[in-house]
């Protein structure tokens, strides 16, 4: 490598540097001394620390930020636009009921993506805490959620069936409640009319699974990568018009990491989705 080798015999003659240089497919920050004794170089010491997680993570965070406030803004231009429209008293009368409705509607998109964005920056800073970990009843939360998104799913005429056993994981509450409203939100407003969701916790094996499934619309393949990251949507305006902030599947993945649970998705396009996290059992002595 041409940069390591000029780092290194630059140490060779006395010249200590640091350089970022890229190796395949990792990147190393390599910290070169030369090694002195007396006025002679005997030798170099080279370190070499690895950055590619460092430089990756730098990067989500520049796009974070980007996507932020550009995600902040599409709302915030509706509220302005529509309210300038009343204060100058250009919008007609009858048009003044349905400006009213843009500008709540955009002020509770706004709402909801805020707190998305401060639930997933509280997760982000606790990455460096190790959590509480408590005794958590798998099965009976995953009642509680869908009795609770039970009405809601016949809003959109989507049926919720809830399968399984009694299963107890160690981990944290609230987040597990979270995890479970938006899988299954998601499988309802992914959904089709008439459509299905099926949620199952079971003690499996030494895990415990839980999988959340539908009939809805699916993801293309090409997207199913993706749809973990922040902000990133398979179809913008359906996401927008159920009430989407795009951020989601992103807390989840988030939930799942610190829960050291395994998070798979499978789906098919116009068939459906099903999502699935493999958690530890929390009932072993
Ligand atoms: P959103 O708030 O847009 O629903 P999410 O992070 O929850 O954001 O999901 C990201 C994207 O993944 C969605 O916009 C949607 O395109 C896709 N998606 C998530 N869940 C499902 C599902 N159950 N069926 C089909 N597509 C889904």
């Amino acid at each position: 490598n041409p940069d390591l080798q000029e780092i290194l015999s630059d140490a060779l003659n006395g010249r200590s540097g640091e350089q970022v240089i890229s190796v395949r497919d990792e990147r190393y920050q390599i910290d070169a001394s030369p090694i002195l004794s007396g006025n002679a170089v005997r030798g170099a010491a080279l370190f070499f620390f690895t950055v590619t997680e460092k430089e990756k993570a730098e990067q989500i965070r520049r796009e974070f930020t980007a996507n932020v406030s550009h995600e902040l803004k599409t709302p915030l231009t509706a509220i302005s636009g529509y309210a300038e429209l009343i204060e100058h008293h250009m919008a007609r009368e009858e048009d003044v009921g349905r400006f009213g409705g843009e500008i709540h509607r955009s002020a509770v998109r706004l709402l909801r993506m805020i707190d998305d964005i401060i639930r997933l920056s509280e997760l982000d800073v606790m990455e460096t805490e190790s959590p509480v970990l408590e005794r958590v009843p798998l099965y009976e939360l995953a009642e509680v959620s869908v009795d609770m998104l039970r009405i809601n799913g016949e809003k959109h005429g989507v049926k919720l069936f809830l399968h399984g056993a009694p299963c107890i994981i160690r981990g944290n509450k609230e987040m597990v409640e979270e995890v479970l409203y938006n899988l299954c939100d998601n499988a309802i407003r992914y959904n089709r009319e008439g459509g299905s969701v099926f949620v199952t916790a079971e003690p499996k094996g030494d895990r415990v699974r839980l999988c959340v499934e539908d009939t809805g619309i699916g993801i293309p393949e090409e997207h199913i990568e993706r749809v973990f990251e922040r902000f990133y949507r398979v179809d913008r305006s359906r996401s927008k018009a159920t009430g989407g902030t795009g951020l989601g599947l992103a807390i989840v993945k988030h939930i799942a990491a610190r829960h050291h649970a395994e998070l798979i998705l499978e789906s098919r396009e116009g068939e459906g989705t099903r999502i699935t996290l493999w958690f530890d059992r929390g009932d072993e002595p």
